[in-house]
Parts: structure tokens; C-alpha cells; sequence
């Protein structure tokens, strides 16, 4: 698997999208619109291949998880709830003299090479002083950091008043809060069991960069995990996943400037890094999802947060983070998120929001022991990274079959002696099965390159022989061998193989 971190930029890997049409600049003809991006043609394939496989793996190949499909414009009383309308901030510095603006972190980050995501106003603000850091466009003198709500706010209604003020949701797990009740109910889901939903968030970030991996408006495929508060430990799975390993870097690890390690999830648990049974599960099989998909083990790794980095709301968190270009960064967050949300809905809509324990005959609030909580477009990036691979000549694309946009290319090898009659017929016995391309166009050479910078993982030619031996050849995208099939069992050889 390609190394990107060493041989390309993620401003290469942009403007490969662009090129092969996975993804565009939004509105690129008036200069594009910062942190906003639309989804080309084999895009929108990818995304939906991540999606699916996602949904079907944590959803509807499961019997203790539901899913739900909620608003994106969120009642305010929600996010007064959650702590988001007072508390969604981040501080944000701006140049006295260029007016440049940055998220105060990120610029520490940059410059003093420290996390600084958890550090107040006043201990950044002291950092800028000691280091006398200046605006990094115009050397110019920055102001104070100041709180900054990130959050897309509108008017609901005609009227633009305070009272008719909404948001656009900064993440689509309140909606599954919101709603458990109504979701028990209608399903008769008993604890434990899970809530999951995909769908788009906003954030209002100061400085999007990154291509896709900080932008305004992204996708979220999150998943609550509720069980009885004093049974965040039975969990049956555990069993079966307790001697598999992880890449784990844990807080003391990085207290002690330690790289992470391959550990197994028991050991993890026996040292009180993972902290409940039902969070050792979670993180195994996100992890796990990602090595399925074709992610390389050497590029993927779980962060224990540290104390001081903890959200209101978490009493534990890890990051799935990956190895992007520009450094290990968050992939996914997967906090403990105890009763915090369940209750604090409770209390600021006067309707307890309880679970009815039949053993014990009692109302108890579920405990959300694991939260994963995956950006779906970073996800895209992880996947393309990984798959991007450079060769002596061509660039190919490495993708696992499930989520290639394209997974078969059909070649008539010349436009004319019947082949493409031929060509057409086989392209209708498949079509119903797979995404195909057919493409008569250019050497085959030049269509197998370009299909492999597609990510398609099978090209088939029909040659003059075929009109004899009815068989085609088939070439595979990563070893480019190629194997002559019979046409009568092209269906039965790529059902092995896609
Ligand atoms: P970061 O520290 O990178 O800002 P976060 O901790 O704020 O991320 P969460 O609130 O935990 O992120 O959101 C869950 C997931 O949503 C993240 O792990 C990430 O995959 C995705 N995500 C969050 N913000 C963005 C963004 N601006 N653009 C793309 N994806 C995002």
C-alpha cells in the first residue's frame, strides 16, 4: 500500500479529485466557497459505498441496533439541552492589521508543535506572549483569543427575530437523544441496544483547510449505544474480541512521549485504558471495520484523550485516528458518554427520559457506553489515501472491490466486427448486478490506465477470439494479470469476487 505521507501533499490528492471528478471545489466558476465541496461522479459512488457498507455492517446485519433519519435544523431547546448554544466554541484569534483570522489552537499547534484544542483564552493568550507570536500572513500584532460559537444559525419563518432563531445541527447524535423515547417505544428495543444515523452536520469552522478533512458542512455516521447503567460490563461480544490486537496510544503513553503500541483489547481493559467492556467492543469493531475495507494496520491506530482534553459530557474518549500527510489526526471520536445527554433532555424538557427495568421493576436513565461517532468524508479520505498507489507507470487506485465506484470496465477491443454487439450483450447481463463502464475509446492500454485511476478493480476486453472461443479476457486492477473467462460464467466469477 502507498505511502502518501511521503511522496504527496493533500493539495496532490485535491487536485487528483478534481481531475477524475470525486470530488469539486463548491461553485468553483465564482472561486470556489470556503469549506464547502460537491461530490463528482465517482464520488458520489465512493461515498455511497462507505455509507452502505457502514449501515449494513453496524445496522442492519444487527439485531440491538435501529437507525433513524432526523431533521437537520434542530428545535434550539435541543442545543440549549446538549450545552451546544452556550458551549460549542472554539477561540478564534484575529490580525490587528490584515484582519486574517485563525483558531487560536490550531495556530499554537502550528507553530509550538503542542496540542493546544483543551487550552483556555488566558493560557493561550499567555503562549502568544511568551513565544511573541505574530500573524503568520503579515507579521502583524494578533488580538486576544475570543470565543467563537461555531455553529450555522437561521431564521425559521418569515420574520427575522430572536424568537424565531434555529441551528443547523453541529452533529446528528441529538436527534437520537431527542427521540429515544419515541424510538424504544416504536421499536420495543430493550437495553442494551444502539441508535444510529447518518446524515449531514455543520460547522462554522474558522479556518477550514485540509481539503475534506475540516470542512463547514460534512457527513456524520454516528451510533449511540445505550445500555443499563450498571451493566456497562455485560458485554457478550467481549469474549470473542478480547485477545485481538490494536495500534493503542494511551494517555500515559503520551504523558511519557511514547509512541503507540500493538496491545490487545483484554490487556487494555486489565490496565483501565478502555474503562468499560461495551467501549472495548465499540472501538475492536470500528477499528476493525476500517482494516476490512482495505485501511493498512500501519496507518490506523486508537488515542486514548487525555484528562485535560475531555468534553463536558465525556467521562472517557478515544480517537480512531489515522495517518493522514499531514500528521495522525482525528478519524473518529468514540467518547463514554454516560447519562449526560439523556438526563440533561430530561431536565430541560420537564419529561424524564427513563428506561423501564422489568427485573427490578424500576425507571433507570440508559448509559450511552460508547458513542462512535465517524465523519463520513474523512472516512472518503482515509480510504482514497490508502488506496492511492503510485507505480513505475501508473497511478492506480487500490480500492477494496465493495467500495470501488466502477467494478467492472467493458472493452470492445476495435468499434466495429461485431464486438461491440457483443460487448453490449454482456454489458446487459451484468448491468443489474454492478456499476459498469463501457468504453470504446483509445488503446486498450489507455483505458486500462484510465480505469485504474479509477479504482475499478476488473476490465474485461473482447477481442476477434471471442467470436470463436466465447470467452473474454479479464484483467484485475492490482496484479494486472490477465485470465480468459468463458462469457456463460463471468457471473459466477466476479459473485466470488466483488
Ligand atoms: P476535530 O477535533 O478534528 O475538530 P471534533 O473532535 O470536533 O474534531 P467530533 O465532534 O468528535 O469532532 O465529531 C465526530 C467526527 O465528525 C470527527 O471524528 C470527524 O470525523 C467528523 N468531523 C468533525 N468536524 C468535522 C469537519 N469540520 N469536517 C469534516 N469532518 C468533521
Amino acid at each position: 500500500m502507498a505511502d502518501i505521507s511521503k511522496i504527496h501533499t493533500i493539495s496532490d490528492l485535491a487536485a487528483f479529485c478534481k481531475r477524475k471528478g470525486f470530488v469539486f471545489p463548491s461553485a468553483e466558476i465564482y472561486g470556489g466557497f470556503s469549506g464547502f465541496f460537491d461530490y463528482g461522479p465517482l464520488g458520489i459512488e465512493l461515498k455511497e459505498n462507505i455509507k452502505k457498507d457502514w449501515w449494513k455492517t453496524f445496522v442492519q446485519s444487527r439485531q440491538d441496533v435501529i437507525g433513524i433519519d432526523g431533521s437537520a435544523i434542530t428545535n434550539p431547546k435541543v442545543l440549549e439541552a446538549s450545552g451546544h448554544v452556550a458551549g460549542f466554541n472554539d477561540l478564534l484569534v484575529d490580525c490587528k492589521k490584515c484582519k486574517f483570522r485563525e483558531r487560536a489552537d490550531h495556530l499554537i499547534e502550528d507553530l509550538l508543535k503542542i496540542p493546544a484544542e483543551h487550552l483556555s483564552a488566558k493560557q493561550i493568550q499567555k503562549l502568544i506572549e511568551k513565544h511573541k507570536i505574530k500573524c503568520p500572513k503579515c507579521k502583524g500584532p494578533l488580538s486576544e483569543p475570543k470565543q467563537y460559537n461555531t455553529m450555522f444559525k437561521t431564521y425559521v419563518g418569515p420574520v427575522e427575530q430572536d424568537s424565531s432563531v434555529a441551528y443547523l445541527r453541529p452533529e446528528t447524535a441529538q436527534s437520537i437523544f431527542s427521540n429515544f423515547e419515541l424510538i424504544q417505544k416504536s421499536s420495543r428495543a430493550q437495553l442494551p441496544f444502539g441508535i444510529a444515523q447518518i446524515g449531514k452536520a455543520f460547522r462554522n469552522e474558522i479556518s477550514p483547510r485540509d481539503f475534506l478533512f475540516r470542512m463547514r458542512e460534512f457527513e456524520q455516521m454516528e451510533l449511540e449505544f445505550f445500555t443499563h447503567p450498571k451493566k456497562i460490563n455485560d458485554c457478550p461480544f467481549y469474549n470473542d474480541i478480547q485477545t485481538s490486537s490494536v495500534n493503542m496510544l494511551s494517555a500515559e503513553m503520551q504523558n511519557k512521549g511514547k509512541n503507540h503500541k500493538a496491545m490487545t483489547i483484554k490487556s487494555a481493559v486489565i490496565k483501565k485504558i478502555i474503562k468499560n467492556r461495551w467501549h472495548a467492543y465499540w472501538l475492536y469493531s470500528q477499528y476493525q471495520w476500517f482494516l476490512n475495507l482495505g485501511i493498512n494496520p500501519k496507518n490506523l491506530r486508537i488515542r486514548e484523550h487525555k484528562k485535560e482534553e475531555l468534553a463536558h459530557y465525556a467521562k472517557a474518549c478515544f480517537d480512531l485516528e489515522y495517518k493522514f500527510p499531514f500528521g495522525w489526526k482525528e478519524l473518529q471520536g468514540m467518547a463514554d458518554r454516560g447519562q449526560f445527554d439523556l438526563s440533561q433532555h430530561g431536565k430541560y424538557s420537564g419529561k424524564e427520559i427513563t428506561f423501564f427495568d422489568q427485573a427490578k421493576q424500576e425507571h433507570v436513565v440508559p448509559y450511552v457506553a460508547a458513542e462512535p461517532s465517524q465523519g463520513l468524508d474523512r472516512a472518503f479520505l482515509a480510504f482514497l489515501i490508502d488506496a492511492y498507489t503510485v507505480e513505475k507507470d501508473r497511478v492506480v487506485l487500490k480500492l477494496n472491490p465493495k467500495l470501488a465506484p466502477i467494478k467492472i470496465a467493458i472493452f470492445p477491443l476495435v468499434n466495429k466486427d461485431k464486438l461491440p454487439e457483443v460487448a453490449m450483450k454482456i454489458y446487459n447481463l451484468l448491468k443489474d448486478k454492478y456499476p459498469i463502464f463501457y468504453d470504446t475509446s483509445g488503446s486498450i492500454g489507455r483505458r486500462y490506465r484510465r480505469m485504474d485511476e479509477s479504482g475499478t478493480p476488473f476490465c474485461l476486453t473482447i477481442d476477434h477470439d471471442t467470436l470463436k472461443d466465447k470467452a473474454v479476457t479479464v484483467r484485475h486492477r492490482d496484479s494486472m494479470k490477465q485470465k480468459r473467462v468463458k462469457i456463460k460464467d463471468l457471473e459466477t466469477y466476479f459473485l466470488k469476487l466483488i
